[in-house]
């Protein structure tokens, strides 16, 4: 059970003015973390059923701040947290640091399309970071571009919090697509063409050594200011990396300088059940923090629109466009990462919203950029 403690003093309530919150909860996937050594000891056990089946339910929000206080794992806060500014660019192209490859796991189910794998890369403390940020990895070998020269540097969301899936602050943990290329007249796979970095990494094995460089970029970072904020996070595939991130360290970790009592609402878009990513962590955060967390799912391949198309996360951005609009206006910030091209889709739909709601949208959007509320990390 989770606990809430419950302040008397502030009266921000994470979600509409209406009190009601909704809940999207997942009952049953087809795979299971529960032996996976980077998943939380008290993982839900989520294999019995195999369909995906999608239950929601209206529960009442309390008016106080409710912290999310429920069963987490006490860190011993790294210097890190002190530190007024984030680590950045500690370890260049030129001078990489050697990294040492933990774990590799395939995160997704047999019908997913392509390969999704749980990097887990053990930097001893030498490369730390914070969440949302990113690492390069340099592949072993030639650039083919250069030769002589080594391959240029590939950048990925860093998955974990700055205490790693560990805990201890030695970690760092990717989430990594295959890169497979397939002959457009053949349809065959040509192994000659595919991602080098990202096949690199996803058949590494424990022990093996990685270059890193980084950590880099600001852009996707947290912000703290606000322990009570709202944040919406909207990914795509891979994209959900520096929301995994985000998320362990409001709902997993209990560190004393970030107490997260506001609301996190998760938008994750794949393709089907099977490709779903850290389903089980974020199923458990909706069971522990009904009243912090929210996690709406569109499967491109599986569910349909309104329209009858595919459901993509602008579908879901524009079946709580009224909500998530209001929460815009109260200063909630938005995230998007993924694949560049989800980026038009959800831009046409939020302006078709904001015309519907006769609001100007390129206005509203530089006014949240202005403000700070608009976080983007698209490749
Ligand atoms: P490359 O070798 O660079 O090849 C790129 C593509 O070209 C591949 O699809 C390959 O199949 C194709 N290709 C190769 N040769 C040919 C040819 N001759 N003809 C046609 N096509 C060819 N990725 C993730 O998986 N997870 C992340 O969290 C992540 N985060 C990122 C964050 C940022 C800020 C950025 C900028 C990128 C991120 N990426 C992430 C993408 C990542 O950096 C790489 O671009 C990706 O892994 C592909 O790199 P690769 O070396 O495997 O492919």
């Amino acid at each position: 059970m989770a606990h809430l403690a419950v302040s008397q003093m502030a009266v921000t309530v994470p979600v509409g003015s209406d009190l009601s919150i909704r809940r999207s909860g997942f009952k049953a996937s087809s795979f299971s973390f529960q032996d996976k050594s980077w998943a939380p000891a008290f993982t839900l056990d989520l294999k019995a059923n195999s369909s995906f089946v999608r239950s929601r339910q209206v529960i009442c929000l309390s008016v106080p701040v409710q912290q999310a206080t429920g069963p987490k794992v006490t860190v011993s806060p790294l210097e890190l947290e002190e530190a007024p500014e984030p680590p950045l660019n500690l370890h260049k192209p030129k001078q990489p640091y050697t990294a040492t490859i933990v774990s590799v796991e395939r995160i997704v189910g047999p019908k997913a399309p392509g390969e999704t794998c749980h990097i887990v890369i053990d930097h001893d403390g030498n490369v730390p970071y914070w969440e949302g940020q990113s690492y390069g990895v340099i592949p072993p070998g030639e650039n083919p571009k250069k030769p002589g020269s080594p391959h240029n540097v590939r950048l990925y969301s860093i998955a974990s919090t700055r205490y790693g899936d560990s805990f201890d602050g030695k970690t760092a943990s990717l989430c990594v697509r295959r890169a497979v290329y397939y002959d457009p007249d053949t349809g065959k796979e040509d192994p000659s063409k595919n991602g080098v970095c990202s096949n690199f990494l996803c058949n590494s094995k424990p022990g093996d050594k990685v270059q890193v460089t980084g950590p880099s970029g600001k852009v996707m970072l947290l912000p703290e200011d606000d322990p009570n904020a709202t944040h919406i996070m909207i990914g795509t595939g891979t994209g959900v990396a520096p929301f995994r991130g985000y998320l362990r360290r409001m709902f997993m970790e209990s560190v004393p300088t970030f107490k997260f009592g506001g609301l996190a609402w998760l938008f994750l878009g794949v393709a089907n059940t099977d490709s779903l990513l850290y389903h089980d962590e974020f199923t458990k955060y909706l069971k522990d923090y009904p009243t912090n967390f929210r996690y709406d799912i569109a499967l491109s391949r599986e569910q349909k629109n309104k329209n009858g198309g595919k459901m993509y996360v602008q579908d879901k951005i524009e079946e709580y466009s009224d909500e998530i609009f209001k929460l815009l206006d109260n200063g909630a910030h938005i995230y998007f990462c993924g694949l560049r091209g989800m980026m038009p889709g959800i831009q046409e739909t939020l302006k078709r919203v904001a015309d519907q709601r006769g609001e100007n949208w390129d206005e509203k959007l530089s006014q949240l950029k202005k403000n700070k509320q608009w976080h983007v990390e698209v490749y």
